[in-house]
């Protein structure tokens, strides 16, 4: 898309002009709490072939949210005969699942995306009040997006001859499929739509902190008349994921979280036969070049940095900026910055949420920390952040050393590192001097000089002239030690496929 095209959806950004000439400051606005108020179970259970039952490991956990730290419920938390019992729903139902209709799978998966669109605002609420993202982006990015892409692979379902090129194809099984708690709804959807859409069954495991609405998302398959396990959702947390991927029962495991765990995991399905794809962490570069429109940049850095409170695996988390702008550019992003609102996620004027866990606030503490003690300099914008729950203010590092630590660990939070680059050449080479390669965005008015530095940047996605837009037809993911293998897109389907060949586990 060229970068005219870009500024004229990015038009429905607020213009920081405007934001910045009120008088009042952004966290003395009145309240506009969400009026919804969604009911609550105080104890979820285990979806397994079908049927909601007790775990045989007579564990549970609580979730609580995290704006506040009140319980919503408590969790089952799946043992190994839970893990085994999913495994076996999931290859019992494989047998007829993957010999039903390609138009009648898509039909189930068309069903599901209508009635996700019906059940929104409910389930958007859930997720902001279990994980703590602002209503205004479960509502408006995640909901719409979860949607998307199941319209998107029911689709697909009936025409996988056109993304294998013509291939006869089969699906790979049972999938195993953990996901992270930054995007619980949505990832569970990245996950479950092209595995069904491919005839495959799956069992996955949110994220412990996040699993409530992934068990709203099994509610809706049991109302859209599921088959029994072909989707099986079990809770826990990582001992439980072990036991899940490392089940012989499984085919192929997806895996969508920290590198280190990545690793693990890969290391664990080595020699098995599984199929394996693993969407890790990142350090995304973001490029801003002199020539580049400011006002649009400034919110992209924005959109790319405080979106989710930082807690995005491709967030552009380092900014690069062109030494000639820099000074100019730091100012007007400081400025920005206060016009971010910090605080309860259910009103619908809040900007940024809270930090999920406490154990996450901790470690963006400690990063920022660091980043101090190593002498880059810390701003931090902002107004009193709310006594109980887990926050942290948007915060901005300048004067930052490519060795300095807040410059190469992700932190998963609202943090953001400046450097500085004199050419295109220095901007690539820098922007690459990470083990990850997940995302990238560039920032020019110049079309020659964005294809280029598209061409150079070593990471899965590049965003030119915009940041953090996503689209189900798109296919997304990283290299390097941000991963491998592809979701979203015809490059997404052939991982839950079989591709030509005989033989079968
Ligand atoms: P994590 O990798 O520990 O957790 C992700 C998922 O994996 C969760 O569902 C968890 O229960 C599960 N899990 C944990 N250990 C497992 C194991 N041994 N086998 C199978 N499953 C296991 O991530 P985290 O601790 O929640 O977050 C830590 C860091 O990970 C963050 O600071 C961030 O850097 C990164 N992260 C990246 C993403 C992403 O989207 N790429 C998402 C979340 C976190
Ligand atoms: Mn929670």
């Amino acid at each position: 898309m060229s970068p005219k095209a870009r500024t004229a959806i990015r038009m429905t950004t607020p213009d920081p002009g405007t934001a910045g000439a009120t008088a009042l400051a952004p966290w003395d606005y009145a309240p506009a709490p969400e009026s919804l108020k969604v009911a609550i179970a105080p104890e979820h259970q285990l979806f397994i072939g079908g049927d909601w039952v007790k775990p045989a490991s007579k564990a549970w956990f609580d979730t609580a949210n995290p704006a506040d730290e009140t319980v919503l419920s408590r969790v089952a938390e799946a043992g190994e005969r839970d893990v085994d019992r999913a495994v076996g729903a999931a290859r019992k139902a494989l047998k007829s699942w993957r010999k039903t209709a390609p138009l009648e799978r898509g039909k189930l998966l068309f069903r599901v995306a209508r009635r996700i669109q019906e059940r929104s605002r409910e389930l958007a609420v859930l997720e902001t009040m279990d994980g703590g993202k602002p209503i205004k982006e479960s509502r408006d990015v995640d909901l719409p997006l979860v949607a998307a892409h199941f319209f998107h692979h029911a689709g697909w379902a009936d025409k996988l001859r056109y993304a294998t090129g013509g291939d006869e194809s089969r699906p790979v099984g049972v999938c195993a499929q953990v996901i992270p708690w930054n995007f619980p709804l949505l990832m569970a959807a990245w996950k479950i739509a092209p595995a069904l859409a491919c005839g495959n069954t799956v069992v996955l495991k949110p994220a412990e902190t996040t699993s409530l609405t992934a068990l709203r998302l099994a509610e809706i398959f049991q109302e859209c008349d599921c088959p029994p396990g072909v989707v099986n959702i079990i809770t826990g947390a990582g001992e439980t994921g072990r036991m899940l991927v490392e089940h012989t029962g499984v085919d192929k495991v997806a895996f969508t979280g920290s590198t280190s765990v990545g690793k693990r995991i890969a290391a664990a399905c080595a020699g098995t036969g599984k199929r394996l794809t693993m969407e890790l962490g990142g350090k995304g570069p973001h490029i801003v070049f002199a020539d580049a429109p400011i006002d649009q940049a400034i919110e992209g850095v924005v959109r790319g940095i405080w979106f989710n409170q930082g807690h995005v695996c491709c967030a552009g988390s380092r900014l690069f900026l062109e030494e000639s702008i820099a000074d100019e550019f730091i100012a007007r992003l400081r400025e920005r910055m206060q016009q971010i609102r910090v605080g309860d996620p259910l009103d619908k004027n809040t900007d940024l949420g809270a930090i999920n866990s406490a154990a996450q606030l901790a470690t963006i503490r400690r990063y920022c920390e660091a980043g101090v003690r190593e002498g880059a300099e810390c701003f931090v914008s902002g107004g009193p952040l709310p006594k109980k729950g887990f926050w942290h203010a948007p915060t901005l590092f300048t004067g930052v050393q490519p060795s300095h630590t807040v410059a190469r660990d992700e932190i998963f939070g609202p943090v953001l590192s400046v450097l500085t680059f004199r050419t295109p050449a220095e901007a690539a080479s820098r922007a690459n001097d990470t083990p990850y390669g997940l995302s990238a965005g560039v920032w020019t008015s110049k079309a020659s000089k964005a294809y280029e530095m598209a061409r150079q940047l070593n990471a899965g996605v590049v965003w030119l002239n915009c940041f953090n837009e996503f689209d189900p037809a798109s296919p997304f993911g990283g290299v390097k030690e941000s991963g491998f293998g592809r979701e979203g897109g015809k490059q997404g389907l052939l991982a839950y496929l079989r591709v030509g060949g005989k033989g079968e586990r």
